[in-house]
């Protein structure tokens, strides 16, 4: 009989991979996109704001089907992108999906998609060589 293999395969990335972010709000900018947020998250940015949940909601948040995104500026920014400096207003308490980035299950698929979005992100590939226990835990944070 055919034995199978117990070995669990690593992914492709399992040597590590690098990322430094330059900060240069690419990705933050743009085209109409989302930006995920649950509550608890949106519960410490209504803190920030001195806002109560509803209130913050009302100001900057939308409803994406069953999830919850950040509104946009009218030129496709994040809501929190500064429009001169570029840098997040609200960077420590940014979502699970801008601290995850760019170790999305979505791009780490294949090295495929890793390279497109080194295309885009200046970031990417460039700086410090993340371990893959690095790369998976913030890949766990949310899953898109
Ligand atoms: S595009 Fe990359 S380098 Fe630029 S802000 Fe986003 S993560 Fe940082
Ligand atoms: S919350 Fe901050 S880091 Fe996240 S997309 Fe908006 S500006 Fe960028």
């Amino acid at each position: 009989m055919q034995r199978v293999s117990k070995k669990t395969a690593l992914p492709w990335y399992h040597e590590g991979l690098r990322f430094e972010c330059t900060g240069c709000g690419y990705c933050c900018s743009g085209q109409p996109g989302y930006v995920y947020v649950n509550q608890e998250e949106i519960k410490a940015l209504a803190e920030f704001f001195r806002l109560s949940p509803a209130e913050f909601e009302e100001r900057f948040v939308r409803t994406i089907g069953k999830a919850k995104s950040l509104i946009e500026q009218p030129n496709g920014d994040c809501v929190f992108l500064h429009p001169l400096t570029r840098k997040c207003l609200v960077y420590e308490l940014r979502p699970r999906q801008c601290r995850s980035f760019p170790f999305w299950s979505s791009i780490l698929k294949t090295k495929r998609t890793w390279e497109e979005i080194c295309r885009t992100c200046p970031g990417c590939g460039q700086g410090p060589l993340h371990s893959l226990e690095e790369i998976d835990r913030r890949k766990q944070m949310i899953d898109i």
